[in-house]
Formats: C-alpha cells, structure tokens, sequence
C-alpha cells in the first residue's frame, strides 16, 4: 500500500477532525467542497452539518472506502464524490471549502480556491507548518515573500490551529498547521498575471533594494518587449528619445521605491508601484 504516491496521511485524532470541521462554522445550508477526503474523517463530520458536500478524490480505492463508510445512512444522499485530480477538475459552486490534501498541491489548491468564481465564503485547510507561516506573514517580517503577496492581496488569512504529525497515519514528516482563507470581496481589479509578475521581480532578490532587482538579469528586456508589444496593440508611437532603462528609472525614483529594500515592499506599495508602471503602459505579463 503506497502512501505516498497520493500522500496519504489520515487523520486519525477525533479532536482535531472535529475541531477543524468546527472551525469552519458550518450552516445547515452550506455547499461544501472537500479535497482529498481520503476515508472520510472529515467528510462524515461535515456531512452531519451541512446540506450537500461535494469531494473531489483522486484514489478510487479511497472514495470506494468513503462510499461504504456512507452507504445506507442518511448522509449518503447528502454526499457527492468526484473522482479525479483536483487540480484538473471543474470545481462546482460551493460556500466553505474544507481539506487536508497532500503537501505537494498546498500551492495550486490555494490559487485555484481563490480564482474560482463565484467567490467561496472561507475555507479551513491543513498545510505544512512553513507553507502555512508563508501565507500568513507580515510584510517587512522574515517570511513575507511572494506567496504572501499573492495570496494576502486577495484573501484574508488566520491562524486556526497547529497540529502535530501524531495525529496522521502514518506520520508525516513535518509538523502541520490549519488556516482560515477569506477572500475578499469584491476582489481588488487587478489582473493575478500583472501582481505576480512584479511580486516575481521584486521578491527573487528580497534583500536588495527595488532598484537593484529591476537591473536582474532578463528584467529590463522582458519589460522592454512587453512594452513595445503593448504600443503597437494600441497603435501608440513609441517614444524612443530616452533609453528604457531610464524610463524604468524614473518610475521608480519617481514613486520613491527605487531605494526601498524588497522584502519591506507592503500589497500597498506594490499596487501603487505596479499603476505607475500601467502608466507608462510597462506590463509585467
Ligand atoms: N482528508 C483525509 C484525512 O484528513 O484523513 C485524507 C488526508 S490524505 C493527507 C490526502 C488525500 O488526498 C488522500 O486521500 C489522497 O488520495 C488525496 N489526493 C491526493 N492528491 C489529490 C489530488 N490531486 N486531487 C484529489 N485528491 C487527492
């Protein structure tokens, strides 16, 4: 029995399968999405709460568990079970989203939540204790890095609990920690594709200053195209009197970021760094 081809740890401590459903402060007239059921200890605590829960489950020899663990009780007409890959899956309207799904997806699962739509109410998952810290750090604090960003520019993120690796089965290798993900809405309208691909520039070289990580190698021709790409799609003249790298200069001088250390750069900051360069029509995608 391979376990770690799907990352199979089973939760198998009752206080925390029950805390964590409790958590998510379910309503009898919820829609939930659970990822990665496995046997179903969550599951069944869900489905005592809400009314319709739909798992999304890759092994079919765990969603044929979870099937016999519901057959004939009132719960099974309440539970729908989509066998497939998450990540590849169409995801069906839902209030709360509830999972502990393997560590190797922890990244995809929180960006494909977020840019579903309509939006979810919140969503209570389990990730390694470094990936959960990663989400919820401050700017300016050791951990604030581009995930943070990403996800704190569209979600609010708690703390809900830690958990110990004694409480699967087997034991993973890591310590866990549970996160409450809201987004926020309506969400801010900024295309993901333009945020990220400033946080990417700013946040590869945290240490130095934002003028530095603009001089990166590839940078300042990447924009450059960008640029002249954008110009000719809106049939602008380009304005070749200054080289672009002094134009890329000016903005940043000019926004006053250009001597600002990297990792002290706040959602604010970017935002108001990344509208100077829409200006001058510098896209970061
Ligand atoms: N949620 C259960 C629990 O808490 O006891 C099981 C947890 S186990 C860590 C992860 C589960 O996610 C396994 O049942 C595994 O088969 C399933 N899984 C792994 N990758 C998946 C994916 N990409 N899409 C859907 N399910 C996946």
């Amino acid at each position: 029995f391979n376990t770690d081809r799907f990352g199979q740890h089973i939760l198998k401590n009752p206080l925390v399968a029950q805390g964590i459903v409790d958590k998510a402060a379910l309503k009898s007239t919820d829609l939930v999405l659970e990822v990665g059921p496995g046997t179903g200890n969550l599951t069944v605590r869900i489905l005592e709460v809400a009314k319709k829960t739909t798992v999304v489950e890759m092994d079919p020899r765990m969603a044929a568990e979870l099937t016999k663990r519901v057959q004939g009780k009132p719960a099974q007409r309440k539970l729908d079970i989509m066998i497939g890959d998450f990540c590849k899956t169409e995801l069906p309207y839902f209030d709360v989203c509830i999972s502990n799904t393997p560590y190797q997806i922890s990244s995809p699962l929180v960006f494909k939540l977020l840019s579903h739509r309509p939006l979810f109410r919140c969503a209570i998952l389990m990730f390694q204790r470094e990936f959960a810290l990663r989400l919820l750090a401050r700017p300016g604090s050791p951990l604030w890095c581009r995930l943070s960003a990403n996800v704190q520019l569209y979600a609010k993120v708690d703390h809900v609990m830690k958990v110990s690796r004694n409480s699967f089965r087997p034991p993973p290798q890591v310590e866990s920690s549970v996160v409450r993900i809201c987004p926020i809405n309506p969400p801010p309208a900024i295309r993901f594709e333009e945020f990220d691909g400033l946080a990417r520039i700013v946040f590869t070289r945290r240490n130095k200053t934002v003028r530095s990580c603009f001089q990166a190698s590839g940078v300042l021709p990447m924009l450059e195209s960008n640029w002249k790409t954008l110009h000719a799609e809106k049939e602008v003249p380009l304005d070749t009197s200054v080289p672009f790298a002094s134009k890329v200069d000016a903005i940043l001088t000019g926004t006053g970021y250009s001597d600002q250390r990297a990792a002290q750069m706040d959602i604010t900051d970017l935002l108001e760094l990344l509208s100077a360069f829409h200006d001058a029509l510098i896209h970061f995608s």
